[in-house]
């Protein structure tokens, strides 16, 4: 009942149909021979696991990632088909469930690697590869213990891969560096193909690696911002242009809409004051949505009845203040604080964050409203 779009407070509405158009505009912009990991981790950056991960068998993706254990299982809970890949630390003594759930674990460094193999467990993994980002991965100069982690009796290695942590930036400095870890990745691959070791599959690139070094070809990429549409306009100019359209929207209801007179001030702290006789409205959503406080007092626009408005004074926990100006505004109507010309990285630009932040912290009380056309395939 209180899903029901009239009545709701605030909500995201998820565009399916834009997501497929996304893969198809990636899937064009990728060889052939590449194949999409649809990264899903983070409630699928908040646009939901589930629904998302359905959607995306629906259009024919098979392969998955995801961060953790559990987002595995749910995955599986809900019937989705194909590779699922957790890119993070998983403890050993859980490994029965990745066993039990047909998932992939990485491996995720040296010490990991050797715990592994001494449990004995028949469980796939992709081994992981740190090239210079030293967030985890095992060391690109480790090459023994990575031939013998392939030669392993009982782990299935499917595949190996490794991150880049440079790639959104073409600074001179940065782009030296990728191509740095680009090649210690590649030599690894050519030393294991050397000794006749299957390497199974490669990947090396993400959203961003993509977007500036198209060229650099493997059996997958690792997709997450460009197929939600949120890539940061920040980045000028890739070599590999798409044209992207943001999947996910947040809306709320306008409350109350009021005059305030010059000297005036707006919510707590009182840290707005009206320099003129102004016209303003509440909105129901607030930080607990996980529309970010320190957006406060940063002239954040939001977009109502198709018209630029400005977010005025302390976001409160579940209500903020508008100045409205001379949009026609009335009690019911709705304001869109992520999406249409207000995007998620223009306004986690006002936070001094990243649309992935933004889009993964929004909050549980918002219901998603999935909007897509019958799939005819
Ligand atoms: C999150 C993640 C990705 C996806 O990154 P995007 O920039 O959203 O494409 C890819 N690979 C790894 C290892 C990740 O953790």
């Amino acid at each position: 009942m209180l899903q029901e779009l009239e009545k709701s407070r605030a909500w995201i509405e998820v565009n399916l149909d834009n997501l497929k158009y996304n893969i198809m505009e990636i899937k064009q912009a990728i060889s052939k021979y590449t194949k999409i990991i649809a990264v899903v981790k983070a409630n699928a950056y908040g646009h939901g696991l589930v629904e998302v991960s359905k959607y995306l068998n629906d259009i024919g993706i098979y392969d998955f990632a995801v961060a953790t254990l559990e987002e595995g299982i749910t995955l599986r809970k809900n019937g989705i088909v194909g590779n699922i890949l957790i890119f993070g630390y998983t403890d050993i003594s859980l490994m029965k469930y990745v066993i039990e759930y047909d998932l992939i674990q990485t491996v995720v460094d040296e010490d990991y690697a050797k715990k592994l193999m001494d449990s004995c467990y028949r469980v796939k993994v992709h081994i992981k590869i740190n090239t210079g980002m030293n967030r985890n991965g095992i060391s690109y100069q480790n090459i023994s213990l990575i031939k013998e982690i392939y030669k392993n009796e009982t782990l299935d290695v499917l595949g190996i891969y490794t991150h880049l942590c440079a790639v959104d930036s073409l600074l001179e400095e940065d782009v030296v560096f990728t191509k740095l870890q680009i090649k210690r990745y590649f030599d690894i691959i050519d030393i294991l193909k050397k000794k006749n070791i299957n390497v199974g599959s490669t990947h090396i690139q993400s959203s961003y690696g993509l977007l500036h070094y198209p060229e650099v070809i493997c059996d997958y990429v690792r997709i997450g911002s460009l197929m939600y549409g949120t890539h940061n306009k920040l980045v000028e100019n890739p070599k590999l242009k798409l044209d992207l359209k943001p999947v996910l929207t947040v809306k709320a209801r306008i409350t109350s809409v009021k005059t305030i007179e010059k000297g005036e001030t707006v919510g707590y702290g009182r840290i707005f004051r009206a320099e003129k006789k102004l016209k303003i409205a509440t909105a129901s959503i607030g930080f607990a949505d996980g529309y970010p406080r320190n957006l406060s007092g940063k002239n954040v626009p939001v977009i109502i009845n198709g018209k630029k408005a400005i977010v005025i004074g302390r976001i409160c926990m579940d209500i903020l203040m508008i100045d409205i100006k001379d949009i026609e505004v009335k009690v019911g109507d709705i304001v869109t604080l992520i999406g249409d010309k207000v995007t998620a990285d223009l306004v986690a630009d006002f936070a001094r964050s990243a649309s992935y932040e933004l889009l993964c912290r929004l909050g549980t009380r918002l219901h998603r409203i999935y909007k897509y056309e019958k799939i005819t395939e």
